[in-house]
């Protein structure tokens, strides 16, 4: 299918880019075009003007600092996989963006499209709630910063207003006694399509009970949820399988309605989302513990 009829400009600063998207009519940003083009192509969404921002070396920078690293929104997953600071600070986004599609759409798409998509199947939206990242958002106005939990607000929407974009999300670096997990059920193989996602992140006290625990859930509801009963639940305790039990029987997903569809019903995604959170919360406990080995 061909794309229809566009505008197509390309700004040389961040600065231009925002006012663009301010002064033209019916303008969207561009960045991979992994998800966009598809969108145009198929004429479910539409823009007269692409503003390109995908050469912008502003948004492509990754820096580590005070404790946190800083990723441009152009930065792509290619790069995250590459990336030293990611690697050494946050070692769960290099892992997960690894994960993603194959080589073509990792050199391509980038952090910040995946996050401003807010597709429920995408993979970054989970494990940034997890990690408990914040979202740097430009306009006219100036800068603000939200946190994940306010940024993703319902399917393909975000806390961006219209004439915004989203510059950079940080990511506080892992601590030590921490582990973050990323485990979606797939169809059509591993990590195709995932209808639902359990991410986690964990952090043990010197005596090896929980501390902190940030649980979130992906797929069932509009947004990356976090389940905040089940956090509670598990601190102060050693996170074996008893308190995993207690922990996860005071899941509710009574109010939830995830959508049926072609890949799976909402009654089997909510079945699964305990499911797959449970086994991310294991699989961060075992990373988490690995300090007490070393
Ligand atoms: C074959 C294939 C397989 C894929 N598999 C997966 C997968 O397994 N998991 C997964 O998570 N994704 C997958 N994707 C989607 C891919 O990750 C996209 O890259 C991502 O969803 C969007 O990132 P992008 O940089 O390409 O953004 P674009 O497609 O360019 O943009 C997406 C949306 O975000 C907006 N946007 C982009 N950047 C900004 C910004 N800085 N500020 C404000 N708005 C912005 C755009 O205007 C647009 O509305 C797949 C894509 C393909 C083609």
């Amino acid at each position: 299918m061909l794309l229809p009829e566009l505008e197509y400009v390309r700004p040389s600063s961040v600065t231009e880019a925002v006012g663009l998207l301010n002064s033209l009519p019916d303008a969207g940003l561009l960045a991979g075009g992994q998800s966009l083009i598809n969108v145009l192509k198929m004429r479910i969404g539409g823009y007269r003007t692409l503003i390109d921002i995908s050469g912008l070396a502003e948004l492509a920078v990754i820096d580590h600092a005070q404790g946190h690293l800083r990723i441009g929104a152009g930065v792509t997953y290619d790069q995250l996989i590459h990336s030293a600071a990611v690697s050494l600070y946050r070692p769960i986004l290099s892992e997960v963006a690894a994960r993603i599609a194959d080589q073509q759409v990792r050199n391509r798409g980038t952090i910040g499209g995946n996050c401003c998509y807010n597709d429920p199947t995408c993979h970054f939206p989970p494990i940034l709630s997890a990690v408990g990242a914040s979202f740097e958002i430009l306009g006219t106005e100036g800068r603000r910063t939200v946190s994940a939990d306010e940024f993703f607000v319902s399917y393909y929407q975000t806390a961006l207003n219209p004439g915004e974009m989203l510059v950079a999300i940080e990511v506080p670096e892992a601590r030590p006694r921490s582990g973050d997990a990323f485990v979606p059920l797939s169809v059509g193989g591993t990590d195709v399509l995932n209808v639902v996602t359990g991410a986690a992140s964990v952090l043990l006290a010197e005596d090896g009970s929980i501390r902190d625990a940030r649980i979130v859930v992906s797929g069932v509801a509009e947004r990356p949820l976090r389940i905040a009963a089940v956090e509670q639940a598990l601190l102060g305790t050693r996170g074996d399988g008893d308190a995993l039990d207690a922990a996860f029987r005071l899941w509710d997903g009574n109010q939830l309605t995830p959508p049926d569809d072609v890949h799976a019903s909402g009654e089997y995604r909510l079945a699964m989302a305990p499911v797959f959170a449970r086994r991310a919360v294991e699989e961060a406990l075992v990373k988490a513990r690995r300090d007490f080995d070393e």
